[in-house]
């Protein structure tokens, strides 16, 4: 069992009253909050290894290069790949472009499809609009079961000819909902479409092997994962290092240069141009350690038992409308949207900050979702590892007085 109260002493910031009340911090989807192991590394990064890496051969930019590599090593044996397939970007919107721009955009032709979902973030989205639109290609929408979902049966009948590539999120930011990534690879890998993952929503919420997934690359951000901002990581497979272009010209990423022209280091390095976010990557390093001393079996199984109370709870307070309501294995990322009846939902998150608790309410970065859903906006509670069943069972009692408050007034 997850020993949550211990956990709490490595994040000081969840031990604040806001508004007079206990904080209750439950926009993790959002970003988490990082405990002081990560704070402290980056401290000690600056306070006593700081220098540029790669370039310098004085003892601060070997030991400063020394730790960059290792944190490359770290994420890799996290997600189950080789070190050379992590490339680190600056976030999973970063690297979703760097794969349309790479990887994508030398291989399209015009009239060429790209597919992806009406659950996407924008950040899975817009660089596709983009891509289509310079390629003359064309966005197509996965079909979706009634349980947004996509609809396998229904991919059978997609012109293969014409697919090149699928992007797609391995979770949904607004309704927790996983995809079923391994049945997508099989059927797109058997017609050499490519798929591409958003793994944004996933990565600090259950155990991951991306080899075994078998997808082509898969993106995700340091501060959804207890790390710092300005750090995340592109997963490319090997078998796609020669065609990917290298996207950021520069420094770091060349070999030799001529006057007019320059050839290039391999990969994961020729992906890397100009100076990296050197101490967000060695402390990202350290935001694994701290999930693996905890277990991502742990980890899930107490996010999955406060989700399922967090969904029961909101199911019980008349008015309130879930927006999913999948089992569990499918939706226990601890991501819950929903709307209280009659309440605009910026007017009851501030109602909720009012009592302490700090969660999300507009689109989420996701306006197709939100015209398939038919709402403006939605509600979203997440959670992290760190939350506990009262924090949960407040804000079920919070949500009905939320209601009452607008129902009645004050
Ligand atoms: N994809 C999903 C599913 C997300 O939830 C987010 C952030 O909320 C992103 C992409 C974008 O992440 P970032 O802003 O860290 O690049």
């Amino acid at each position: 069992m997850l020993n949550v109260e211990q956990i709490r002493q490595d994040f000081p910031i969840l031990d604040q009253e806001v508004q007079g009340e206990p904080l209750i911090y439950f926009d993790n989807a959002a970003t988490t909050q990082k405990p002081n192991q990560v704070v402290q590394q980056l401290v000690d990064y600056y306070q006593k290894d700081n220098a540029n890496i790669h370039r310098g051969v004085h003892t601060l930019a070997q030991r400063a290069t020394e730790q960059y590599e290792a944190s490359r090593q770290i994420l890799a044996d996290f997600i189950g790949v080789q070190s050379n397939e992590i490339i680190f970007t600056s976030g999973t919107t970063a690297g979703i472009n760097f794969l349309a721009r790479s990887l994508v955009q030398p291989r399209l032709q015009p009239g060429d499809q790209i597919m992806v979902t009406r659950l996407e973030h924008h950040s899975n989205l817009v660089p596709w609009q983009e891509l289509a639109r310079r390629s003359q290609a064309e966005l197509v929408f996965a079909p979706m079961t009634a349980t947004y979902q996509v609809d396998l049966a229904a991919l059978q009948v997609m012109d293969t000819n014409k697919l090149k590539v699928i992007a797609i999120q391995h979770v949904s930011n607004v309704l927790g909902i996983q995809q079923p990534l391994e049945a997508i690879v099989a059927w797109a890998h058997q017609h050499d479409i490519l798929v591409l993952v958003d793994g944004a929503q996933a990565i600090a919420h259950q155990t991951l092997s991306v080899k075994e997934l078998d997808v082509d690359a898969y993106c995700f951000s340091g501060h959804k994962m207890y790390g710092p901002t300005g750090i995340g990581v592109c997963y490319l497979a090997e078998r796609w290092h020669e065609d990917a272009q290298p996207f950021n010209f520069g420094g770091e990423m060349i070999h030799q240069v001529f006057d007019t022209y320059s050839n290039y280091k391999e990969a994961p390095w020729k992906f890397e141009g100009g100076t990296p976010p050197i101490a967000q990557a060695i402390a990202l390093a350290e935001s694994v350690k701290y999930l693996q001393n905890h277990g991502l079996m742990v980890i899930r199984q107490h996010e999955e038992a406060l989700t399922r109370v967090l969904i029961q709870g909101l199911q019980q307070v008349e008015g309130v409308t879930l927006m999913a309501e999948g089992p569990l294995d499918q939706m226990g990322h601890g991501i819950v949207s929903y709307n209280i009846d009659g309440v605009h939902p910026h007017d009851a998150a501030t109602a909720y900050d009012l009592e302490g608790i700090a969660i999300r309410a507009g689109h989420h970065c996701a306006q197709p979702l939100m015209r398939l859903l038919q709402v403006p906006a939605t509600l979203r509670a997440s959670l992290a590892m760190y939350n506990t069943m009262a924090e949960v069972e407040s804000f079920i009692e919070t949500t009905r007085k939320v209601k009452e408050y607008f129902q009645y007034g004050a």
